[in-house]
């Protein structure tokens, strides 16, 4: 990996800039019964606990057979999580309500961009070609209606955020184009990885568990300090058994008081 430029902010407060909603939020008129109520989505200040661990559960490539069963458990469990969506994978009308119900169960859930095609597959030739790569993520972005600027690489752990971009060389074009376009791009700091063959998730929960709270314990392991970002894929909890499995590490995590399960808008320096 090699840095573009990394600069850190001492501030711990999201501002309230750059949501395709700002036109709502910054109209401070308090709305009336008659009118329409303030969007949901409209950016707020959030004041971080220094005392806490910011845990962020993100699940790729949805809307997918396993979706469902993510965002049923999570909501079972009291926990908050966000979904990178694929655009073509919204297909149908079924895929398309499961992309509308997790995007109006914000602020619980949030939808975000994980691209059009994701690269159908050809990582190098997409990346190679970051105007055609950029347009693939506003397609997306209409296509999905999703709320904020805030993309994930398909293939690809790289960063965009207010004042810093990390990503590799294959990347990088696209992660300015990105950037210069008031898109953040988030990447991951631990993955529960999965057999390629069966989509099964590998490690057990209780390793996962461990693994989250290793990061959290030593935090040059961690994009920002005393926040992770868990990146899963909904495909591995499709079936009972490996939804217990993800029931098994939340439940884990949760038994730490510190730890506070975040949506990725909530995620520090965001644009
Ligand atoms: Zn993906």
């Amino acid at each position: 990996m090699r840095a573009v430029g990394i600069l850190l902010l001492a501030s711990c407060v999201i501002s309230c800039q750059n949501s395709p909603f700002s036109e709502v939020a910054t109209n401070n008129k308090k709305p009336k019964k008659s009118v329409a109520p303030i969007d949901k989505f409209e950016r707020k200040p959030f004041v971080y606990d220094s005392t806490k661990n910011y845990i962020y559960l993100t699940f790729d490539d949805g809307p997918q057979n396993g979706t469902q069963a993510c965002y049923n458990l999570c909501k079972q469990l009291g926990v908050k999580a966000t979904f990178f969506m694929v655009g073509k994978h919204a297909s149908s009308p079924k895929t398309n309500a499961i992309v509308a119900e997790i995007r109006e169960a914000y602020p619980n859930f949030l939808l975000c961009n994980h691209s059009t095609t994701h690269a159908s597959g050809h990582y190098k030739y997409f990346y190679q070609h970051p105007q055609m790569a950029t347009e693939d993520f506003y397609a997306a972005q209409k296509s999905l209606n999703v709320p904020y600027k805030i993309i994930r690489l398909p293939g690809n752990n790289a960063w965009v955020l207010k004042d810093a971009i990390k990503a590799s060389h294959l990347v990088d074009s696209t992660c300015i184009l990105l950037n210069n376009a008031g898109y953040n791009v988030i990447g991951w700091d631990v993955e529960w990885n999965f057999n390629h063959k069966t989509a099964n998730p590998v490690q057990k929960p209780q390793r996962m568990a461990y693994v989250v709270h290793g990061a959290l314990a030593k935090p040059k392991r961690l994009f920002t300090k005393n926040h992770v970002v868990i990146l899963a894929h909904d495909r591995m909890f499709r079936n009972a058994n490996y939804t217990d499995s993800l029931a098994k590490f939340i439940t884990i995590l949760k038994q730490n008081p510190k730890n506070v399960f975040e949506t990725i808008d909530h995620y520090p320096r965001l644009e």
